[in-house]
């Protein structure tokens, strides 16, 4: 039976059949909501040209069993579709669909020889050119170097789990992989199951893209992860001499937290210059939010941007939008025994504890904007540890306003934080590298649009960017305005 080549294939032609290998085969989900979306597969045909072939969730289960990645089959009955726009596992322009009325039959995989794999690898120079182009995914091979625990990352439009990695690619530059949702859990499984202490991974369809003139890739939904697969290029590594070692944690250490700390004590605390930054810990009560309990945000920065007639403006990023995002900058008084002070709470930090964005509640009519929604008064009277980050204004003013670097609520007694009868919640997985109890969760992981809490080494300074920032503003704003507006810019670095 004559069967058509990759190259022949296009959406004018009708009864055409295509004879190839199955080289990848993969169920694309739905970041957020993790739902399969539907099947998508690779076929080879004999000249090496690939094409992508997607089957629409209704007939999924059927050509799902029908089909082994790396046998070969005759395909017929199948749509041709032109893709123009979108992202691309394959160079190839187009798609072929799968209907239910389509066939697929396994053929003896010998003749003709079909290749094995599709990888578009390139090296680390050409990839740059290829950053944040956003159509042909590429594949990336290297040996595991590090690898993070897995986080939840929660932002406005993604709900989802990521794991850092860092990959040894064949000319020897590390690179970092963010891989999201699943491949996340996959790693650890490989991991797990490692015999040898040499793990050369290959990841289909990664996107590209730069930051801080680092080469950064993430995984896609077409994303597939192989280890150890037995391709050239990953033989090649396995068996180069360079010693290196297994794969290591890579643990983000949450910085030291003092205390606890009583409210005077913290006052004294922070009114000495060489506690700059440190994390103090005070459990006291809260006794009123106070009003004005957000702020005008920044759709791309956790930056506070100033209305201009129908825009906004964020100094930061130096650009003018229409729109802008509510954040939480929630001010709360509290006391304990031995005075009282005012805690600010920013965005991360809100959200995690009221369980709702800013956003949300500004926009529940049931709200007046100007009074503090309901869901925010939840805190009064509650007892809750607090940790404090000291800023600069807390020293040089003697500020009783102290920003909030992570919350939680109070136990019954302070030393009931160590319970191991405890039950384990839902955001467990973030709030253990945290460090802190069950409802701790660090502001860091939700910080995350544009994705740009990845470069771990670019946080760890971030002062300095603000304070970049903070030398190139004139200071004609009065006293209250400036501090706020440090305040908005504050939370980018929590
Ligand atoms: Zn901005």
């Amino acid at each position: 039976m004559q069967s058509n080549l990759i190259s022949e294939l296009s959406a004018e032609t009708p009864g055409l059949v295509l004879h190839g290998r199955i080289c990848r085969k993969w169920k694309p989900r739905n970041p957020n909501t993790d739902r399969v979306l539907r099947l998508d597969m690779i076929c080879l045909d004999r000249k090496g040209d690939a094409v992508w072939i997607q089957v629409p969730k209704s007939c999924m289960d059927r050509f799902d069993q029908r089909v082994e990645e790396q046998n070969t089959y005759r395909i017929a009955n199948f749509k041709v579709v032109a893709e123009t726009k979108g992202y691309r596992p394959v160079p190839n322009g187009l798609f072929v669909e799968l209907e239910s009325t389509s066939t697929i039959e396994p053929t003896p995989d010998h003749v003709p020889p079909f290749p094995t794999q599709c990888f578009r690898f390139l090296k680390h120079e050409d990839m740059f050119p290829n950053r944040d182009q956003r159509t042909i995914l590429l594949d990336v091979v290297g040996q595991l170097l590090e690898f993070s625990k897995t986080k939840s990352s929660t932002s406005i439009n993604r709900n989802s789990k990521r794991k850092e990695i860092k990959i040894m690619l064949p000319e020897g530059i590390p690179v970092k992989v963010v891989l999201w949702g699943r491949l996340g859990l996959q790693l650890e499984q490989i991991i797990d199951a490692a015999t040898n202490p040499k793990i050369i991974l290959i990841i289909s369809s990664v996107m590209v893209s730069e930051f801080n003139g680092e080469l950064k890739l993430s995984s896609s939904s077409a994303s597939v992860m192989y280890d150890n697969l037995d391709v050239h290029e990953v033989n090649t590594l396995r068996d180069s001499n360079d010693a290196l070692d297994a794969p290591r944690l890579h643990e983000e250490k949450g910085p030291e937290v003092i205390g606890p700390l009583s409210i005077q004590e913290l006052k004294n605390f922070t009114s000495d210059a060489a506690n700059l930054n440190k994390i103090v810990s005070v459990t006291c009560k809260v006794d009123k939010v106070l009003n004005d309990w957000f702020y005008d945000g920044c759709t791309k920065c956790p930056c506070k941007v100033q209305a201009e007639a129908d825009k906004f403006y964020c100094n930061k990023c130096q650009t003018t939008s229409r729109n802008s995002v509510k954040r939480f900058r929630v001010q709360v008084s509290v006391n304990d025994p031995t005075g009282e002070a005012v805690f600010v709470l920013f965005d991360g930090e809100g959200k995690k504890f009221f369980g709702i964005s800013a956003q949300a509640l500004y926009a529940d009519k049931e709200n007046e904007p100007s009074d503090v929604p309901a869901a925010l008064l939840t805190i009064e009277h509650m007892e809750v540890e607090f940790h404090i980050k000291v800023k600069e204004f807390n020293v040089k003013k003697s500020s009783h306003e102290f920003t909030v670097w992570k919350i939680n609520e109070a136990k019954e007694s302070v030393n009931s934080t160590t319970k191991i009868s405890e039950p384990i919640q839902e955001n467990t997985l973030s709030s253990q590298q945290g460090g802190g109890s069950t409802h701790s969760i660090s502001t860091s992981t939700v910080v995350d649009i544009e994705d740009e809490d990845f470069d771990t080494t670019n946080r760890s300074n971030p002062e300095l960017r603000h304070n970049a920032n903070a030398s190139a503003t004139p200071s004609t704003n009065n006293l209250k305005r400036k501090q706020r507006a440090d305040s908005g810019s504050d939370d980018s670095d929590v």
